[in-house]
């Protein structure tokens, strides 16, 4: 077989360009950050490549080194979109020190070739394993195929882009000049077009799977608030209070209804009504503790899940709410937003949400009924006749 590393290049070229372009028309331009990065750095390899190719019958040196910057640029956009995916990774000022480092060190060095080829394979190689390192570090609920595809590229560009730089560093008279067809050259240039082709589908995996996080994000969240709605409070409830009766813990449900809304609706009109409800959401997000569940239950509705909890500490965080709310209205002039609410603390009867939802449902409407804007616990089983209520500061 006769491969000549320019015919490898021009392919590879053709291939780079037409994925640049195919992918933006078939993902479209509103993607995510991650899926622009990718596409753009796309984009700018295909740019490296053409120069590359360009470079010797204008400028050697000159062009070259920028076509090699831009190509670490390709690698840093890539790891850049593998952080948005995946999460932060370690290596951030490597991966971009050595873009702004590769054209200047190239072009310094360039007057020697061995320096030149073994610094600029050194800087990819390092740069590869950053790739590798960020593909390869423990990233739960991320799809371990596609990041497996692209590490096993990776790791095989890696170990030929090296081999490349120590041949032209050290055994110069095999390697001596770049389009030689030394194995190693012809399997690096090859490399690039399996590696292209698996980055690409990768590519398509990862965005797949993006979308279908973001589906599923969707059908759990309340589009007004951003809180959980309430299929997905009740499903994670469940285990909670599941938990909750294994290891005997106690777990409280707070159940609030916002006093007279349909008034500020009218008053005011729905989309005052919307805001009012935002408000709330914001202030059980800055109430609860790390690990309490909370959620819009419907309409002017929510509910908070205080684990490990009793009714004092419901009490105690009805009234940090109720201080939110006042803040709030007292910094922004709006009208102050009063609720009423029902504390159910579970019981050993308690086997499903439902029984605690069912309790917390009458406390809340025993709130309303003796004058709203207060908190009303549901009577544990040695003290039904005992009510206790909790007026509003
Ligand atoms: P109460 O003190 O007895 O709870 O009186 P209320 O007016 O708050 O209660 P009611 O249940 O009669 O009215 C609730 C209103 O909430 C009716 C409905 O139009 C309004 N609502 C439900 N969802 C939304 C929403 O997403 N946005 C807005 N702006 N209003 C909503
Ligand atoms: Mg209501
Ligand atoms: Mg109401």
């Amino acid at each position: 077989m006769n491969l000549d590393i320019q015919t490898i290049l021009v392919v590879l070229l053709a291939n780079v360009m037409a994925t640049a372009v195919a992918l933006p028309l078939l993902m479209g331009w509103r993607v995510s950050n991650a899926a622009r990065l990718f596409q753009g750095g796309m984009v700018v390899q295909g740019l490296s490549w053409a120069l590359f190719l360009v470079a010797p019958r204008v400028h050697d040196r000159a062009l070259t080194s920028v076509a090699l910057g831009l190509l670490a640029l390709s690698f840093a956009m890539l790891w850049s979109a593998l952080q948005a995916w995946i999460g932060p990774r370690p290596g951030k000022r490597a991966m971009w020190g050595l873009v702004v480092a590769m054209p200047l060190v190239y072009a310094w060095a360039y007057p020697s070739y061995p320096a030149r080829v073994g610094l600029s394979n050194a800087m990819f190689a390092a740069q590869m394993v950053l790739v590798c390192v960020a593909l390869a570090m423990p990233a739960p609920h991320i799809g371990r195929r596609w990041r497996g595809l692209l590490l096993a590229s990776f790791v095989a560009l890696t170990i030929v882009t090296l081999w490349r730089g120590v041949l032209g560093a050290f055994f110069t008279e095999a390697y001596p000049f770049f389009r030689a067809t030394h194995p190693v050259n012809v399997a690096a240039v090859f490399l690039n077009h399996v590696a292209l082709s698996l980055c690409t589908l990768g590519l398509l995996a990862a965005w797949r799977e993006e979308a279908e996080r973001e589906l599923r994000r969707q059908a759990q969240t309340d589009g007004l608030t951003g809180l959980l709605n309430r299929q997905a409070f009740l499903e994670r409830a469940q285990v909670a209070l599941a938990h909750a009766t294994r290891y005997n813990e106690p777990l409280t449900l707070l159940m609030l209804d916002v006093d007279h809304f349909k008034r500020i609706n009218d008053q005011h009109g729905h989309a005052a009504g919307d805001v009012a409800l935002q408000t709330i959401a914001t202030g059980l997000r800055s109430c609860v503790r790390a690990g309490d569940l909370y959620c819009r239950y419907g309409g002017e509705e929510f509910c908070v899940l205080l684990s490990r909890a009793e009714a004092k500490d419901a009490m105690r965080f009805d009234e940090r709410l109720r201080g939110c709310l006042i803040t709030h209205a007292r910094d922004t002039g709006a009208e102050p937003l009063d609720y009423s609410a029902g504390v159910a603390t579970r019981q050993a009867s308690d086997t499903t949400m439902d029984a605690l939802l069912l309790r917390a449902d009458a406390a809340l409407y025993q709130a309303k009924a003796e004058g709203r804007g207060r908190l009303v616990e549901s009577p544990g089983p040695s003290e039904q006749h005992e009510l206790k209520f909790h007026a509003a500061a």
